[in-house]
């Protein structure tokens, strides 16, 4: 199942991936220099050694790389090319199906970069790139399953004035109201924006997530901003269980709607719950993961950025996804971010393969939850007609390549 040809072959999926931590390295470098933006190096290898290292010691120095690639996205042009290129980057590796996913409010001012104009410029890249690839002959003659994507938007945990121009602004005209009002208020705003750029152009925004620094900053606080796309029926994932344990992951569950959930990283931890009326531990945990396995939803595991942001998780096979996969849960493997983890969804896949038990029908089942877990743009009926077009052709692959 290592065979690289194989695992190239195979469809795949991307459902946790950044756009601003996926940028190609040399088109950072291009734009940092086109913009004037200051950048400890502008060599590949200067920015690998002192940016976008293989190791990290903490999540501040995993996290640092962002000031740069979201000083380079404040532009449509830029969002434009590095949505394209971000597509075109998968589909090179038999990636047939992405949701991208960022925070429009990290380049906003609402003078020139609205959030309308975000997400047309992000859309107009990514849908360049379906097309060109979707003209292919064996995909038109339906040799083959058809590339497909969704965007997800991100509301910040947290947010400070100085993350964006938007941000300076909303605190200033909010200057009575305490910080996490303030940061709620954001979430709030960010739902009822991105509900009415989908449903007034059109825009295939498939999902609602909550990113940044989970630490301090519960998922019940965004209650509000989760219940107005929910009632709007758009799909919801959210990074739980990097920080927190199971009680954070039930909140998810329960309180926010979710979906699917990324990470869930300490989802098994029973020390990491912290609830006092929890007696005992073991038994949550167990429930909560027998839980999360019934009701299908699904976890989007990154197992090389998990592993360089928890300093605790010395060896891959300690993973906890090897307990999700014992309790038969439904994961998929993702990059979170291609350029920050210099990782690909190939490579994340080989490092599934080479460090846990995977029997080829095992492999084949994670491959068919990225598709039949994902949040389709379009009707029940396409998303289930897509689904079976990949089956027919990851079917075709495993025994062209006798994977059985
Ligand atoms: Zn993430």
């Amino acid at each position: 199942m290592l065979n690289n040809e194989f695992i190239k072959k195979i469809p795949k999926t991307d459902l946790h991936v950044h756009l601003d931590g996926s940028l190609r390295l040399p088109t950072l470098i291009e734009l940092a220099k086109k913009e004037k933006i200051e950048m400890p190096a502008y060599t590949e290898e200067g920015l690998r050694e002192k940016v976008f290292k293989k190791k990290y010691n903490d999540l501040g120095e995993y996290l640092h790389g962002f000031m740069y690639t979201c000083a380079v996205l404040r532009n449509p042009e830029n969002l434009e090319r590095v949505a394209y290129e971000l597509a075109v980057d998968n589909q090179q590796e038999g990636v047939r199906y992405i949701e991208i996913r960022f925070a429009p409010q990290l380049h906003m001012d609402n003078k020139t970069m609205t959030m309308e104009l975000i997400l047309e410029s992000i859309n107009k890249g990514l849908s360049r790139a379906k097309k060109e690839f979707n003209a292919q002959k064996s995909v038109v003659e339906g040799l083959e399953p058809a590339f497909s994507y969704g965007i997800i938007c991100c509301a910040m945990r947290m947010f400070g004035a100085s993350f964006s121009p938007f941000y300076a602004n909303f605190y200033d005209l909010h200057k009575f109201s305490h910080p996490m009002d303030i940061i709620k208020m954001g979430a709030l705003e960010l739902a009822k924006g991105i509900i009415r750029v989908r449903d007034d152009r059109g825009i295939p925004i498939v999902a609602f997530d909550l990113a940044g620094q989970e630490a301090g900053y519960p998922a019940g606080d965004f209650i509000d901003a989760y219940r107005f796309v929910h009632k709007n029926f758009m799909h919801k994932t959210v990074h739980a269980g990097e920080a927190y344990g199971a009680e954070s992951i039930f909140q998810a569950i329960t309180e926010l709607y979710a979906d699917r959930l990324g990470h869930a990283y300490y989802l098994f931890d029973k020390d990491k719950i912290t609830d006092k009326d929890i007696e005992n531990k073991q038994k949550y945990v167990d429930d909560l993961a027998s839980y999360i396995a019934e009701r299908r939803i699904t976890i989007e595991v990154c197992l090389t950025s998990n592993l360089q942001t928890n300093p605790n998780l010395k060896n891959i096979k300690e993973h906890s996804f090897k307990k999700m996969l014992e309790k038969n849960i439904s994961t998929s493997i993702c990059t979170d971010n291609r350029l920050v983890s210099n990782t690909t969804v190939s490579g994340e896949l080989k490092l599934a393969l080479e460090n846990f038990t995977i029997t080829p029908r095992m492999l084949k089942d994670l491959l068919l939850y990225g598709f039949k877990r994902s949040f389709y743009p379009g009707s029940y009926s396409e998303k289930r007609k897509y689904v079976r077009s990949v089956m027919n052709y990851i079917d075709q692959i495993m025994k062209e390549y006798k994977v059985v």
